[in-house]
């Protein structure tokens, strides 16, 4: 991989709380253009991780680079502003708007204007058109006036990546995308990541190995906020020390 294929990369990337290492010298490197999943067991530093890289939580030391530039300093605002957008979590989704409005509010959060529903009729047209096709692209489009409320769990969740692919990411970071779903939501939201993760680039938390199995490109192991393994599925799950991290337990 050369640099240019790196979309994101950390170098030394550490966080400590109070003398505990969560994560711990960490380099990820994460291609352009991949589904990438960052996998372990709890407690192994993967939302510490992902609270880093979007600066919920500022790094005790090390690197973050975007597209080759040094973001560490960053405030969150500017990184999402960036393209780097975490999935938003279910209650963040406004439950008494229409799914339509929800995309709405989340497109005009990506063009930085604050929630205007008195605007004028004729860009509410516009972000109602392109708050249409999202909902095509994540098979939302029968229930768009629907009250988000009433929505199937695995249905929300695909509002909820609808709402982030709103935000126009270049890097979508999902947070168990198909965490608590029955089987059919879980291979139907497996299938959403893989289209939607055309031209973009997903980095994911995932438990579920045969949705890792299906879909990642490149998966990176921690454990005890270090990297175990990197490299591509077959590899890293026949890794011996990651069977006995983390694949056997
Ligand atoms: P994972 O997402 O892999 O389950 P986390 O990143 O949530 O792991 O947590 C990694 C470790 O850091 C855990 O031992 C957790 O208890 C600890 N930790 C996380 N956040 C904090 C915090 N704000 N204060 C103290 N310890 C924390």
């Amino acid at each position: 991989m050369n640099s240019h294929d790196v979309i994101l990369n950390t170098q030394e990337l550490t966080k400590s709380f109070k003398g505990f290492t969560a994560v711990d010298n960490v380099n990820l490197s994460v291609e352009r253009g991949s589904i990438h999943a960052l996998i372990g067991p709890n407690g192994a530093g993967k939302t510490t991780c992902f609270n880093l890289l979007t600066k919920f939580l500022s790094p005790s030391s090390g690197k973050i680079f975007f597209n080759g530039l040094d973001i560490t300093n960053e405030k969150p605002a500017q990184i999402a502003r960036r393209g780097v957008i975490r999935s938003f979590q279910i209650s963040a989704v406004f439950p008494h708007l229409t799914v339509l409005e929800n995309v709405r509010v989340a497109l005009q959060r990506g063009l930085g204007t604050e929630f205007h529903f008195w605007k004028p009729e004729s860009s509410l047209n516009v972000l109602n058109e392109r708050a249409e096709e999202l909902l095509v692209e994540v098979g939302l489009e029968k229930f768009t006036n629907e009250e988000t409320l009433n929505l199937a769990y695995g249905r929300k969740r695909a509002l909820e990546i609808a709402t982030t692919l709103a935000m126009e990411p270049e890097l979508m970071l999902l947070d168990e995308p198909t965490q608590g779903m029955g089987h059919e939501d879980v291979e139907r939201v497996t299938e959403l990541i893989d289209r939607v993760a055309k031209g973009r680039t997903i980095l994911m938390v995932e438990h579920n190995m045969n949705v890792i199995a299906s879909i990642a490109d490149r998966i990176t192991v921690l454990q005890r906020g270090s990297i175990l393994a990197e490299g591509p599925y077959k590899e890293v799950s026949n890794n011996p020390a990651v069977i006995e991290a983390y694949m056997g337990s």
